[in-house]
């Protein structure tokens, strides 16, 4: 077997990543060696690239957190995945499984937990290490391309959907139409729901009609809040906000309906101003959302294998990755990047 293999590092925050020969792991108790087959790239990445939060990776480290695989070799103990089998990398990469989040079934939350291309190094590389008592398991048929956004972007709006309680019929406002928004229009779609997208370019307001939005509106020209009051008779039930600047937190809270809930999956730096008095009276929840739980990972898949979500996925190689993150500041991404190897 190889001694090395390629991977793209970030030696130092916000320099472009180095393409460069990184030692081979060997997979340790629990722990499973895997060949990269793709992986999507998610604005996490390019967060952690940028050493954008208040607790930072160490580099040097190999981002990444959407990679699909076969396994190739298994370290020592028992496995619930065999040599061969297609297995993906997550957020979660494990968890202590002990403590008080993890035994009540908030494993996400875990003081404990190691996070995939972040504490752990990921899948921008030809090789990885997944914990096999928390990978992914791809479903048989999966596309590996397709199916890879679906490791971060789809479980994260997923669980974010559950979790803003919004019932079938219902309005929710996808904000943000990014590689997370444009899956969550989707899923949202899937789960009987009225979907209202928002967005500051047109391009990704009609890819959010091609994935099922009924109502757009662009929240570089109008007032979001006031638009969706209009449309909605009143406000929308749930809020998804997945959007990469802080302008979008404050305006999703002038979207809610009396009683709604606004989730916030985006995780830009910075803060934003929340009105007190609009959230007591009209007894608003706000809450952040975490990626998903295993169980969570696997029915986000099940949708998947279903046929029930496409995601728009652009192939890349690796080496394209410094110039994927610049598409991505920028705001120019269809729908989700994703590396072939
Ligand atoms: P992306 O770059 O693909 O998409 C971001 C989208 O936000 C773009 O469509 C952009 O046009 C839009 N946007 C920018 N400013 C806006 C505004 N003012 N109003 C509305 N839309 C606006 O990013 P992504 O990969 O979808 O990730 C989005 C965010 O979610 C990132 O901050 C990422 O770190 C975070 N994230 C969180 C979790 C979680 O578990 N909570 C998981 C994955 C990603
Ligand atoms: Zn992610
Ligand atoms: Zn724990």
């Amino acid at each position: 077997m190889t001694e090395t293999f390629t991977g793209a590092v970030v030696e130092e925050f916000g320099a472009p990543l180095v393409i460069e020969d990184v030692a081979l792991p060997t997979p340790d108790r629990h722990q499973a060696l895997v060949k990269l087959i793709a992986s999507g790239v998610c604005h996490t990445d390019l967060h952690a690239a940028h050493g954008d939060w208040p607790v930072k990776p160490e580099p040097p480290f190999v981002p990444g957190h959407e990679g699909v695989g076969e396994v190739v070799a298994l370290g020592p103990g028992s496995h619930s995945v065999a040599v061969g089998d297609l297995v993906g990398n997550v957020w979660l990469w494990s968890a202590c499984g002990e403590c008080e989040q993890c035994r009540t079934g908030w494993e996400t939350l875990c003081p404990d937990a190691e996070y995939g291309g972040y504490t752990v190094d990921g899948s921008f590389g030809t090789y990885m290490l997944v914990d096999t008592r928390y990978c992914a398991r791809i479903p048989a048929g999966s596309d590996p391309l397709e199916v890879a956004p679906i490791l971060c972007a789809g479980v994260t709006v997923y669980k974010g959907l559950k979790v803003s309680e919004t019932k079938p019929g219902q309005f929710v406002v996808i904000s943000g139409v990014g590689g997370l928004g444009h899956i969550a229009v989707q899923y949202a779609k899937a789960m009987g729901m009225r979907v209202i997208a928002v967005d500051i370019a047109d391009d990704k307001l009609e890819l959010a009609k091609k994935h099922g939005a009924e109502f757009t509106v662009n929240a570089g020209e109008v007032d979001p809040a006031a638009a969706v009051q209009e449309y909605t008779n009143g406000g929308a039930h749930g809020i998804l906000v997945t959007a990469v600047h802080p302008a979008a937190f404050g305006q999703a809270i002038g979207m809610a309906r009396k009683g709604g809930t606004i989730v916030f999956n985006g995780l830009p730096p910075g803060d934003f101003p929340a009105p007190i008095f609009d959230i007591v009276f009209n007894g608003l929840t706000v809450r952040g959302s975490l990626v998903g739980t295993r169980q969570d990972l696997e029915e986000a898949l099940d949708f998947y294998a279903r046929g029930l979500i496409h995601p728009t996925v652009h192939e890349c190689r690796l080496e394209d990755v410094n110039e994927v993150f610049e598409k991505m500041v920028k705001g120019q991404i269809d729908g989700r990047m994703a590396i072939r190897y």
